[in-house]
């Protein structure tokens, strides 16, 4: 029964304080807690809404300093993200770590393992991962270097036991953890397994001097720190061994460990999804070159790193005892707080409220039942906290699986009922080896708790990545009595990820790079032809006419011209090199490994310029007709890091615009020597292509003499003579023909004319037994059909195949040895004989020149210049006399100009000679007259 007062409400405190009112009590305490969860659960949106985003710095110099260092990156970030103003609180690591725990940062940037606390005190996510600059080079990564003096002789990291150790301090990761772990993995513990282990703070150059002058036998350092040591003078790399060196094609500087994600950038649980995707776009769109990455001092933001095999090391390693091994109640109530403190505030409430009307009437009574109604709403929620989008697994100590909740089917496609009673060992993937779960285990069972992504297999055979965290949970005595499994399917968020960096990294249209991912590329390529002293090329590739096209018919057909022009494009260089659109019809193709000689490496990036030229230049068929759209391509040439990539693609930018001014449809280079260099060829090659069917070439003959400078023939020299300039060289034009194939159409000319030539002479008594050398370029041999060229070449003519000489150069024959000799022997069947031209200058072994049908050996020129000057010469010279003669091959002697080269060569045994001593090259009618026949 209920007893109201006039005013309707209850009677029996009323009379004592209002406040005392059951409901109004309960009322207040609810309000109260309401309004707190509420609070708190706004915190994130409220400073956001302010129009202020705090982003909070970890300070390792001056707080000053720090804030300074990044002020320019707020900028940019209120550049991208409009509305919003970025503030940059620089804090230690005490004050940083109370701003997470209150909310009053957004974002953090702070080194990866403060990173690992934070993440597992606060739930902070990575957004991305910074890339500073190490020595001018960008790294997204960092390590540890172990070393020692260069005199010690350590190098493996066995060495390290029983060694003084110098470190920077426990807690360092890069000075010290790291190096540790590395050594763990071996075996060896420390400090126990070394002699002496001190720890000398910051500066890192303490533990440098320390192993310099002996104090220590080995240090740890971050990766770095030698190369900015050596760089200030303060060291020279000489003098220090690094042990357990790992490559360079791992890491660009000195490394003795695995490598670990730089800093992380964060986004504290939760501020708004759009402003955290906003941040992280911004992030990973700053450009090196932009005013934030240069106050910065950083190259970039990259998609961040996976951070899970640092936090093994910590957890292995036992650091930050507290922090991070005991999983537990913390977590549960940093995940389920809202839940948590709902039900538990309502469970005290009810309580509270039933213990009061013990005392109290019927009414209370009442009030209780409400507050009992109250506290099953809490289990009930606890009910629905077990059913949250996370997929829960609960098995007992023998992972048999107890219970799971609804999202764990919907993830995974097996109903409770055909979970319970199996092991997770149900939803195994394959894709993790047998040492991953042997990891999983021994982290529970040492550490209590696991983390990490792992592929399982859904019901249905579908493998997916979950984000997967383990607890063990023990019994009052300690022994572990279940695990529970918290996970959630990240199948969607890689997705996303992937997109995220596609959208970042690619040029939507024509899915050619971008941008940002062809500057990555060229700085890489930069580093490599650095490295390697090789050149590279960049090719800057500009439509002419494209707003004809792109106005004329709309710019759905303009982009169908692109999407066009990026396959063209990609098809010539093929898949390996990288070909970007930078924006509207700018293309970038960039050319790496070009050979360490200049001018080899422009004629190659000319001749791909050309090959991008000819198929720019095909029509184009849109709408029912014709068009054409050519370009212009600008080229740079690059070799060391001079310029930086965006000089580099400003360079090869401005050459396209002189290349358009020329007349368009050209190639153009920047630098104006090897555009002079480039142009004469190009003339040169022009006037070559023409000067077969002008009819401008002609043959030399230069006698071969015998002992007693009697003519036994000669060797056929080829000459140019065009219209428009002097005689051409050999030298200069045969390089060019053989570049750009015209030496197969010229070399077969030369074979006809020589043929013709032999039989002229065939037909004289005096001259009948001369040979005829003929020079056959690489190419020309190496073409399919070159020996039935040759058999119709001396059927054609009628010459006698016996007093034909075909002079092959040694390098030509290295190729591809069996298609050689068998080629040889070939052309040996039909009765001419072969001789091996510029010998000395290849690298054939005895062993294979024994196995290739020759007959003569020719001693390049070189060898025959300094004979009787040159120690070595004279020995080189006779070795190769010595060395025909052990294989019954003819010797002859080449450019051999003065009597006493000809005398050496002669007491050494050599028979035949060539050279100017005797006679130069000359028109065929000469050597006629030399014969004494009437031309
Ligand atoms: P090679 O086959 O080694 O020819 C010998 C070169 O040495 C010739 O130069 C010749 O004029 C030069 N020479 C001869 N005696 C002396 C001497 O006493 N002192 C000096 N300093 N030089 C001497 P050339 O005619 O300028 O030819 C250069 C190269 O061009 C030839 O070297 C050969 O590799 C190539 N070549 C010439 N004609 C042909 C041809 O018809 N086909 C092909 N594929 N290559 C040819
Ligand atoms: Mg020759
Ligand atoms: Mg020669």
């Amino acid at each position: 029964m209920q007893i109201q007062r006039s005013d309707g409400r209850p009677l029996g405190y009323g009379g004592r304080s209002a406040r005392w009112r059951p409901e109004g009590w309960l009322r207040v305490v609810l309000g109260a807690i309401l309004s707190a969860l509420l609070i708190w659960s706004m915190g994130a949106a409220l400073a956001v809404e302010a129009g202020t985003v705090r982003i909070g710095v970890l300070a390792f110099r001056s707080l000053e300093q720090t804030e300074a260092r990044w002020q320019e990156t707020a900028r940019a970030l209120e550049a991208a993200v409009p509305g919003q103003r970025f503030q940059i609180v620089a804090m230690h690591n005490e004050a940083l770590d109370a701003a997470v725990a209150e909310g009053s940062v957004d974002f953090v940037l702070t080194q990866p393992e403060h990173y690992i606390i934070l993440r597992n005190q606060h739930g902070l996510t990575a957004l991305a991962t910074l890339m500073p600059l190490a020595g001018g080079k960008p790294v997204a990564q960092f390590g540890g270097v172990i070393f020692s003096r260069a005199q010690d002789g350590l190098r493996d990291l066995h060495d390290v036991a029983g060694k003084r150790v110098a470190a920077l301090y426990p807690n360092s990761l890069g000075g010290f953890r790291i190096q540790q772990w590395e050594l763990v993995k071996a075996g060896i513990n420390l400090p126990s397994d070394v002699a002496h282990l001190e720890f000398l703070g910051q500066p890192q150059d303490n533990v440098v001097s320390a192993v310099l002058q002996g104090r220590a036998d080995v240090g740890f350092v971050r990766t770095g720190v030698l190369e900015a040591m050596a760089a200030e003078g303060a060291l020279r790399l000489e003098q220090i061994q690094v042990i357990n060196p790992q490559s360079a094609k791992v890491f660009p500087q000195l490394l003795s460990t695995q490598l670990y994600p730089e800093w992380p950038f964060l986004v504290r649980r939760g501020v708004p999804k759009e402003l955290s995707k906003a941040v992280t776009l911004a992030l990973l769109n700053i450009a090196p070159d932009s005013p934030a990455a240069y106050t910065g001092q950083y190259y970039g933001f990259s998609p961040p790193g996976d951070y899970t095999p640092l936090e093994a090391v910590l957890l292995r390693l036992r650091a930050h005892p507290g922090r991070l091994q005991h999983f537990g109640l913390a977590d549960i109530v940093d995940k389920y707080a809202l839940p948590l403190v709902v039900g538990l505030s309502l469970l005290l409430c009810a309580a509270l409220a039933g213990a009061w009307l013990l005392f109290q009437d019927r009414r209370r009574i009442n009030a209780a039942l409400h507050g009992l109604e109250q506290a099953e709403a809490a289990q009930r929620i606890a009910a629905v906290a077990f059913e949250t989008q996370e997929g829960i697994v609960i098995t007992d100590a023998s992972n048999r699986i107890l219970r799971v909740n609804q999202a764990f089917t919907q993830v995974t496609g097996y109903s409770a009922a055909e979970a319970e009673g199996q092991t997770p060992a149900l939803l195994k993937s394959g894709r993790h080896d047998a040492l991953f779960y042997q990891h999983m285990w021994s982290d529970l069972q040492n550490y209590g708790r696991w983390q990490g992504e792992i592929w399982n297999r859904r019901k249905n055979g579908e493998i997916y990545p979950e984000w997967l965290t383990v607890t063990a949970v023990r019994d009052p005595a300690g022994q572990i009595c279940h695990y529970v499994a918290i996970f959630t399917d990240v199948t969607e968020r890689k997705a996303v990820e992937a997109q995220l960096e596609y959208m970042t990294l690619y040029d939507s249209l024509t899915g050619l790079a971008n941008r940002r991912l062809f500057r990555d590329r060229l700085q890489q390529a930069l580093y490599t032809c650095t490295r390697s002293r090789q050149y590279g090329g960049l090719l800057f590739v500009d439509l002419d006419d494209f707003r004809y096209i792109n106005d004329t018919l709309g710019h759905s057909r303009g982009d169908d011209v692109l999407v066009e022009v990026a396959r063209r494009l990609v098809e010539v260089v093929g898949e390996a090199a990288t070909v970007a659109r930078l924006g509207g019809d700018d293309f970038t193709v960039l050319a790496g490994s070009l050979g360490t000689d200049l001018a080899e490496a422009a004629a190659r990036l000319e001749q791909l310029g050309e090959a991008l030229l000819q198929v720019l230049g095909l029509s184009y068929h849109l709408a029912g007709g014709e068009y054409h759209c050519p370009a212009s391509i600008g080229v740079t040439l690059f070799m060391d890091q001079r310029e930086s990539a965006e000089e580099l693609i400003k360079h090869a930018e401005l050459a396209m615009y002189q290349a358009k001014e020329g007349g368009r449809d050209g190639i153009c280079f920047y630098d104006p020597g090897i555009q002079v260099e480039v142009s004469h060829r190009l003339e040169l090659e022009r006037d070559l292509r023409l000067a077969l069917q002008r009819g401008e070439f002609f043959l030399c003959y230069q006698p071969q003499v015998g002992a007693d400078g009697e003519i036994l023939g000669a060797e056929a020299l080829l000459r140019w003579q065009p219209e428009s300039r002097g005689l051409v060289s050999p030298s200069l034009f045969i390089p060019v023909a053989e570049r750009t194939g015209l030496i197969l159409a010229i070399g077969h000319w030369v074979l006809e004319s020589a043929c013709q030539q032999l039989v002229l002479w065939q037909q004289q008594q005096a001259t009948r037994h001369w040979t005829l050398a003929v020079n056959i370029s690489a190419r020309q041999f190496h073409q399919a059909g070159f020996v039935e060229q040759v058999r119709e070449a001396l059927l054609r003519t009628g010459a006698d195949a016996r007093y034909l000489k075909l002079e092959l150069t040694e390098s030509q024959l290295l190729l591809d040895v069996e298609d050689t000799i068998a080629k040889m022997a070939a052309l040996r069947s039909l009765g001419l004989s072969l001789s091996l031209d510029d010998f000395g200058t290849g690298y054939s072994s005895l062993a294979y020149l024994k196995r290739l049908p020759l007959g003569q050996l020719k001693i390049d020129q070189s060898f025959v210049r300094d004979i009787g000057k040159s120690d070595s010469d004279d020995a080189i010279v006779q070795a190769i006399i010595g060395l025909a003669g052990s294989l019954s091959l003819e010797v002859i002697a080449e450019g051999v100009e003065t009597g006493q080269q000809r005398d050496l060569l002669h007491q050494w045994g050599c028979r035949h000679f060539q050279g100017f001593y005797f006679h130069r090259p000359m028109p065929a009618r000469h050597m006629d007259s030399l014969a004494g026949v009437a031309g």
